[in-house]
């Protein structure tokens, strides 16, 4: 019976807890509830010169913004100095949304590459900059660009590559090495 008590006041206070921390809930979200309506009741019946404007709009023809005047560390649209670019394929390894594409030829030069494709998918992009950490060279960056809506989904992938490689290309490399061979060896 004692232990049957002990349950039966225990469960009592779960209850009387339940129900102070519902009417705390309460009270704080009736509060703000009656803050809401009452910003909203004395702007709606306020006059006209007491009104602020507190939206703008967009895009706005009287603008004087400019991107300069984002916060340093903002993280727009994505661009690659491609000729900076090692080809390494860093930034595509740690991406956790995939889109980046790369493709990659040898160079004119030993053991440099050529970045032939390099393509960011920016409506898979979360601007997460965790791409340009992984940049050793700092040839992705984010720029200050952040305005691009479109109805159209493909319209949002930009294309950094250098194209390919093509048969005169390769020759005059080849003529090139060859002649910085000769002058080697004299
Ligand atoms: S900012 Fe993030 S999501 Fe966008 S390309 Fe870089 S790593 Fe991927
Ligand atoms: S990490 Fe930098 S250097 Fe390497 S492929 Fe990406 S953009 Fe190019």
């Amino acid at each position: 019976m004692e232990h049957q008590r002990n349950l039966g006041g225990a469960s009592g206070d779960t209850f009387f807890s339940n129900l102070r921390a519902f009417f705390v809930l309460l009270a704080r979200e009736g509060a703000g509830l009656y803050r809401t309506v009452q910003t909203g009741l004395s702007y709606l019946f306020s006059t006209a010169e007491s009104k602020k404007i507190v939206t703008e709009l967009y895009p706005d023809p009287l603008s004087s913004r400019t991107p300069d005047e984002l916060p340093p560390r903002s993280r727009g649209f994505l661009e690659n100095d491609i000729l900076r670019c090692t080809g390494c394929g860093d930034c595509a390894a740690v991406c956790p949304a995939a889109c980046i594409s790369l493709s990659v030829e040898p160079g004119p030069k030993p053991g440099k590459l050529w970045v032939s494709g390099f393509d960011i998918d920016h409506s898979k992009c979360l601007f997460c900059g965790i791409c340009v950490e992984a940049c050793l060279p700092a040839s992705l960056t984010h720029s200050r660009k952040y305005e691009r809506a479109s109805g159209d989904v493909l319209a949002l992938s930009t294309s950094f590559g250098r194209g390919p490689i093509s048969v005169e290309m390769k020759e005059k490399w080849r003529q090139q090495r060859e002649a910085e061979e000769e002058d080697a060896v004299r």
